[in-house]
């Protein structure tokens, strides 16, 4: 039985869906979620992340983070954490270019959120010289200063969306008609959670919910906040999203959400105002596009240095990889980034309060 029988044969059964249960099945079904079962990154899969265009990338985040540790008195043991490490490229990177500083390697403890098993059997090859750890839930982080990193984690977790229709909202769900899978839209309710957005918002417009995003910064933050450290989130999105974004993506084309569950991409921009709410306990830097950040980080020295190692085709590669993660028109300004720190410490180099 494929998933989409699996869907129908429920949604028959108990009614239409969530679209947060959607996505969660769609993306982690134990035997048919997209990121159970496949690895679906690089050139040969659907979709190419940052660190999968160019090591620079996970180099100067190693680099930047170990500043971090160092401005904050350079503590040890301390957790090097990430979410959602994917095939586990960022982290090898930033693992490399950070054991140039003295003592950093030594006294961290690689710690990955990773739902799928496949990935993680990916990251255990990838890493396997620095014996990581994984955990199921943010909570089992260890009570110890936890410098982390999320690149494209927060934009992969489920979304409710909701029309509004006065000053309540009907719920947009999936249902079968016909046999297919079809969005519908639940009775008109009054939700608590989305006041706010009666301020920005007209009848008919349509806006989206991720409450999986905030208890996650928030346990993040507390950590930092209580042992130092400090974390950096890369997502593509804006300052209180409006609209669909969500978007299904499959063999590096765009695809219906709907048509192929379990086997496209599924993800929906993020709201950084609604990520920052949850970092109080901490400072966080401005949201910062990617593009920017980079750059102030010296990516244009690193890409002149390795490109004297370089030509031909390889060389024609590395010019290509520096434009697509800076220039802003390709991820430089859609794909944003922020820092945290606890209150008091030196933020991030690269960002700003
Ligand atoms: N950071 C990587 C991969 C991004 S794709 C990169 O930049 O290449 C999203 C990653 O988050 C995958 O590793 C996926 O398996 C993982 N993931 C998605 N939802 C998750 C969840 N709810 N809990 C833990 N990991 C999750």
């Amino acid at each position: 039985m494929s998933l989409r029988d699996i869907l129908i044969a429920q949604i028959r059964a108990q009614g239409p869906m969530r679209l947060d249960a959607y996505i969660s099945a769609c993306l982690l079904h134990p035997q048919h979620g997209y990121y159970t079962t496949a690895t679906p990154f690089g050139s040969a899969g659907d979709f190419i992340t940052a660190p999968e265009i160019s090591q620079m990338f996970g180099e100067l985040i190693g680099l930047a983070l170990a500043q971090a540790w160092l401005d904050q008195g350079a503590l040890t043991p301390f957790t090097l954490a990430e979410l959602g490490p994917g095939r586990g490229t960022l982290m090898a990177d930033a693992l490399r270019a950070a054991s140039r500083v003295p003592g950093f390697i030594a006294g961290a403890q690689i710690v990955l959120l990773e739902a799928s098993p496949a990935l993680r059997e990916v990251q255990k090859q990838t890493l396997k010289s620095h014996a990581p750890q994984w955990i199921d839930r943010i909570d089992e982080l260890p009570e110890q200063p936890t410098f982390l990193i999320a690149n494209e984690f927060f934009d992969a977790l489920p979304i409710r969306q909701f029309v509004r229709d006065g000053a309540k909202w009907r719920e947009r769900h999936v249902g079968v008609t016909d046999g297919q899978l079809t969005f519908g839209l639940g009775p008109a309710q009054p939700q608590p959670a989305l006041m706010h957005r009666l301020d920005d918002t007209k009848d008919g417009d349509l806006i989206e919910d991720c409450a999986a995003a905030a208890p996650l910064l928030s346990t993040i933050s507390n950590r930092i906040a209580s042992h130092g450290g400090a974390a950096l989130v890369f997502d593509y999105g804006d300052w209180r999203t409006l609209g669909d974004t969500l978007q299904a993506v499959r063999g590096h084309a765009s695809a219906d959400p709907l048509v192929s569950p379990g086997q496209a991409d599924l993800t929906a921009h993020v709201d950084f105002e609604a990520l920052l709410h949850a970092v109080v306990p901490c400072t966080a830097s401005r949201v910062t596009p990617q593009g920017v950040f980079l750059e102030r980080l010296g990516i244009t020295a690193r890409a002149q240095a390795l490109a004297k190692t370089l030509s031909g085709a390889a060389l024609d590669a590395h010019v290509a990889a520096h434009r697509r993660l800076t220039h802003p028109q390709e991820m430089g300004n859609l794909f944003k980034t922020f820092g945290i720190v606890p209150k008091g410490a030196a933020m991030l180099p690269g960002l700003e309060t």
